[in-house]
């Protein structure tokens, strides 16, 4: 263990007790040497994903964004903003104003998107999201106006243009029938004219990382990252023209969405998988997909622990060798439980109301298994973002960068230490980097907003 980081709860386990669970958790306490070389084989990868005849089969994706600038202030107006992909799906009314640069958040709606339909067709799934924007449009009695929307999509997305954009797959749980191989914007723009009550403007496709990357770089101009560590996780970033060997030009810079959830399906992180993980992996919707992610976001972390749990007991290391049903049924361990269970009398709770029957030793063990899962989270994340500092670093021959990097997400948001064992193995890994974090402030709704008026103003520019 690193002295640097925050001690892991070990407290109350008897040390033979501890040594005979440690052998379980090692494989997830990964070396200094070790995320060295995934932050490496991630920046091969990367090279491949931006390769001209390359990128087609590449595991990390590097999408471009086409979005080449940020915020100059001159951007206003309103705008409609939609954000699917994350914890929930909502619709938005943004405001820019020119004069105080400011975004405002006029108003916003939270609706649910039951499972029948994240799994059902896509025309469902279309014809919901715009019942949901028609029904908001009539409460903020917007209904008469036709304004621009971003849409931020947070998926995989190969983009066309910042209005065509083709869903590549689903991902975390989502799994519509008949989208992927399609443009987004397309079936947006059909289902709002099914209905034929209403209709938008201008559409902007915004990955969540590029809104909140955008959203913070209206209050610091050395915002060139945006990560995302919630349901899913992915990080995008400023890459110089001539690097993007994909894209026509080498003059000036271009977003990429890296897609860094994809990392390890060519079987690359083989190393570093543990049995829990490709059980994980094997028994979601989309084995094979996704494995970096698999490792760190908040849609799988609850489950790791929970396999984990269940090996201990089976082992006669936990709850006297017993289990619980609710214990043995996937997904029910959340990932949200592993920010409360830092709190024992929360540990407490969880425990029971998994019907589980548990002693204080019990509790320190369930305690030390959540925090090896979210370190392990922490970490890999760290060697992720320390590749693309590393890269930006060396992009601009300096010895030395400073940077600011845009976050959001429940996992980085909600669990009390993880921003701060991820912040200590990035410098650790990344040195000559003076990292900046920045929460974005809804990154998804103002952020999309922003990357519409931008290119919106762009347009305009280009007609004078
Ligand atoms: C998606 C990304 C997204 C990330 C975070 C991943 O599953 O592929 O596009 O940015 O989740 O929401
Ligand atoms: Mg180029």
């Amino acid at each position: 263990m690193n002295g640097d980081t925050p001690a892991l709860h070990l407290d109350g386990i008897p040390p033979d007790t501890l040594r005979k669970v440690q052998p379980y958790l090692e494989p997830f306490q990964l070396s200094q040497a070790k995320l060295l070389e995934v932050s490496a084989r991630l920046n091969k990868d990367m090279v491949l994903g931006l390769g001209k005849t390359t990128h087609h089969r590449a595991a990390v994706k590097m999408l471009p964004t086409f979005v080449r600038a940020t915020p100059d202030g001159t951007e206003k107006g309103d705008f409609l903003a939609l954000d699917l992909g994350g914890t929930n799906f909502r619709v938005l009314h943004v405001r820019v104003v020119e004069e105080e640069q400011k975004v405002l958040k006029m108003d916003s709606q939270i609706c649910a998107i039951p499972k029948e339909i994240m799994l059902g067709t896509g025309e469902q799934l279309f014809d919901h999201i715009a019942a949901c924007l028609g029904d908001f449009l009539v409460s903020q009695n917007l209904k008469g106006q036709t304004l621009p929307l971003g849409f931020t999509f947070s998926f995989p997305c190969e983009q066309k243009e910042i209005d065509k954009s083709i869903l590549i797959r689903w991902t975390k749980g989502f799994n519509c029938s008949g989208v992927e191989g399609k443009d987004v914007v397309k079936l947006l723009k059909e289902a709002i004219h099914r209905r034929g009550d209403y209709d938008i403007g201008s559409v902007a496709m915004v990955n969540d990382t590029v809104g909140t990357m955008m959203s913070c770089g209206y209050k610091d101009q050395s915002c060139e990252i945006g990560m995302i560590i919630g349901t899913g996780t992915n990080a995008c970033y400023m890459e110089e023209m001539r690097n993007v060997k994909r894209v026509e030009g080498e003059d000036g810079r271009m977003c990429i969405n890296t897609e860094w959830g994809g990392f390890g399906d060519d079987g690359s992180l083989k190393d570093i998988q543990t049995e829990f993980d490709v059980v994980v992996d094997k028994t979601s919707i989309n084995p094979g997909v996704h494995i970096f992610e698999k490792m760190i976001s908040g849609m799988y972390l609850g489950e790791i622990v929970r396999l984990l749990l269940v090996r201990l007991a089976k082992d006669k290391l936990l709850f006297k060798g017993r289990t619980s049903e609710a214990l043995r049924t996937p997904y029910t361990f959340e990932t949200k439980f592993i920010s409360e269970i830092e709190d024992l009398v929360n540990t407490l709770r969880i425990l029971t109301d998994l019907g589980l029957e548990w002693e204080s030793v019990d509790c320190a063990i369930v305690r030390l298994v959540c925090d090896t899962i979210s370190s392990r989270s922490a970490d890999l994340c760290a060697a992720a973002l320390a590749t693309i500092t590393n890269r930006i670093r060396t992009n601009r021959g300096l010895s030395h960068l400073k940077t600011t990097v845009g976050v959001d997400g429940t996992v980085y948001r909600k669990h009390p230490k993880f921003s701060e064992k991820l912040r200590a193995t990035v410098r650790r890994l990344a040195p000559e980097c003076d990292i900046t974090f920045l929460v974005s402030e809804d990154g998804s709704g103002k952020g999309a907003a922003m990357v519409t008026a931008v290119a919106l103003r762009l347009a305009r520019q280009s007609r004078l």
